[in-house]
């Protein structure tokens, strides 16, 4: 009699623990670009696009984390989702470079074993995160670019290629148009000096998973009018993409000046050294150290709490959140919208 009592409290005090067991704290937070976007000029039914893609890049990766996947695959996922919209500048919907193809940049990066990987300037891999996270995991480097990195993906023959003109939207050709009309009105010294658009595109991730590890990653097809293997901050680890133990970060906009100021490892520097809050660093550096130096554009950055900030110091920022409460959003501007 007294084994089976004892039994019984065993079982209801087993049950309470299950009951009172929050459920895992995890985050994401994606963005699809920073710049000048207007209100009036996007129109409903873009944004309602936009902010569907943004809410099923969520989705993607959440599904992940709410089942105890890790941060790496959430961010991945995550970034796939806008890899293939043809909306963002990023796999499908890329921009055009001077010679009229795409180059595309991407890198990952896992913060509790800061393993990374990147790749730049590749031209037929579907998905440049799958293949930078490849180089991470299959490869004893972090970064590989061009040709070389072709003849890497050629060793993966499970990752999809594509023709390069698969990349081609519409948008981005008459995009390409204006910036060679723009120069060709500005003259020859003025050639490479501004960026070709006010719009930066690139997709980008962050994670908390429920074991409080932490991944961030990039995608992007860069400037408008590259030239000369002109490679930004996206696949730079850094600078446009960075993850550790307690914080992650990626970035999109004028990405001279992000390489330049080290922006993504700035602002988790601040908070592992400083002392800072994750959005006093992240603020500071994208409202005052960014713009000092001349750089526009805007991060997100989650912290090992779940905290996410979200600063950008152009007009908009495509961006979309699940806090660790499960309360989530999309946003475009920067009143509530
Ligand atoms: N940061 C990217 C680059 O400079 C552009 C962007 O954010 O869209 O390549």
């Amino acid at each position: 009699m007294r084994i089976l009592s004892l039994l019984l409290l065993a079982v209801a005090a087993a049950t309470a623990a299950a009951a009172d067991d929050p459920a895992p704290r995890v985050a994401l937070v994606v963005h699809g670009g920073a710049g000048v976007m207007e209100r009036d000029a996007l129109g409903a039914a873009e944004e309602a696009a936009i902010r569907a893609d943004l809410d099923r890049a969520l989705d993607a990766g959440h599904a992940l984390l709410a089942e105890g996947g890790s941060a790496l695959d959430a961010v991945q996922a995550a970034v796939r989702v806008l890899e293939e919209s043809p909306r963002f500048n990023a796999g499908k919907g890329a921009v055009f470079n001077a010679e009229g193809r795409h180059e595309l940049d991407a890198s990952i990066m896992e913060g509790h074993t800061r393993r990374a990987g990147a790749v730049a300037a590749v031209a037929t891999v579907r998905s440049p995160i799958s293949l930078a996270r490849r180089v991470m995991e299959r490869s004893p480097h972090v970064m590989l670019i061009g040709a070389g990195a072709e003849r890497f993906a050629d060793d993966h023959p499970d990752l999809e290629r594509v023709p390069n003109d698969w990349f081609d939207t519409p948008l981005r050709r008459e995009q390409l148009e204006r910036a060679r009309a723009r120069e060709a009105a500005a003259g020859r010294s003025a050639a490479g000096r501004l960026p070709a658009s006010r719009y930066f595109g690139t997709v980008g991730a962050v994670a908390l998973d429920a074991q409080g590890h932490i991944a961030a990653a990039t995608s992007t097809g860069g400037m408008t009018n590259k030239k000369w293997g002109r490679v930004g901050d996206s696949p730079v680890i850094g600078a446009g993409t960075w993850a550790d133990a307690r914080c992650g970060v990626s970035g999109t906009g004028w990405g001279e000046y992000f390489i330049r100021n080290a922006v993504a490892h700035d602002i988790c520097a601040r908070v592992a050294y400083g002392g800072a809050t994750l959005s006093e660093a992240a603020g500071t550096v994208l409202m005052d150290v960014l713009p000092a130096h001349g750089g526009d554009g805007g991060v997100i950055a989650l912290d090992a709490d779940g905290t996410i900030a979200m600063p950008f110091n152009t007009p908009g920022m495509y961006r979309g959140w699940v806090n660790p409460d499960g309360s989530r959003g999309t946003a475009i501007f920067r009143d509530p919208d």
